[in-house]
């Protein structure tokens, strides 16, 4: 069994300026050493001053990049330009970005290459919404977006997939712990049939209205490496009982 890395992601969505980055004092002083890689993925202004309030004890990523490297594409940004500005991580294809942005598939693949050429790590999201859960079709949808959005010779060290249901983010509903099994044992499955071992070392993150009420009960559930938090990342007492659960 591959060794998955553990990761206690959060993503600060369109939320944050430089007053909450008093945030990440409290988080680096409770959690700077914890046993799991820490990220916090703000919005983009907020990168390089949080890069530099974290001393390297807390890793800061992108909620989004572009697939080119440069050019006319106004108020897109690249992944090397995240790079520069200190990123290690970028999320790629969350679901709010496929709902707003109308990203298909084959965006999320080319910017998933992009990140991954640029020297970053991609947390590509995946997930069902309610209907499709209803319909039987969980699975198959989850297929269908790992084989379009993952590419080719994606590693442990380049990717890392969120299981999230489209359901469950900023609702407080959360699937069963043996709804968040199944997917995981099945994403882990397909992604050891296309990449072999390089696959099976792919992290897996259960994403959707993580509390740290709920995070041990979830990061119990067999392939579950972390969690990618959205509202409960932006306080460091509750993202810290989080991470304390890892
Ligand atoms: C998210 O947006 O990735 C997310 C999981 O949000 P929340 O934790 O608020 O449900």
């Amino acid at each position: 069994m591959a060794d998955r890395r553990k990761l206690a992601a959060g993503n600060w969505k369109m939320n944050g300026t430089t007053a909450e980055l008093s945030q990440i004092d409290a988080l680096v002083a409770a959690h700077g050493d914890a046993g799991c890689e820490v990220l916090i993925c703000p919005p983009a202004t907020l990168i390089a001053p949080m890069v530099a309030r974290a001393g390297g004890k807390i890793a800061v990523g992108g909620q989004d990049c572009h697939a080119a490297e440069k050019g006319a594409h106004t108020g897109d940004i690249s992944a090397g330009m995240l790079r520069d500005a200190g990123a290690s991580h970028v999320i790629t294809g969350h679901s709010e970005r496929r709902a707003d942005h109308g990203e298909s598939d084959a965006d999320v693949r080319a910017k998933t290459e992009a990140a991954i050429g640029a020297g970053l790590v991609a947390i590509v999201c995946v997930g069902e919404t309610l209907d499709e859960r209803e319909g039987g079709r969980t699975l198959d949808v989850i297929d269908t977006q790992l084989a379009g959005s993952v590419p080719d010779g994606a590693t442990g060290d380049t990717v890392v997939i969120a299981y999230e249901p489209v359901w469950a983010i900023g609702t407080g509903k959360v699937p069963t712990t043996e709804q968040i099994a199944e997917v995981h044992a099945h994403m882990n499955a397909r992604l050891k049939e296309r990449f072999g071992d390089a696959g099976d070392a792919i992290a897996l993150l259960y994403g959707g209205s993580v509390k740290p009420s709920n995070a041990a009960e979830i990061f119990a559930v067999d392939k579950v490496d972390g969690a990618l938090v959205g509202g409960a990342s932006l306080k460091a007492d509750d993202f810290g009982g989080i991470i304390a659960a890892l």
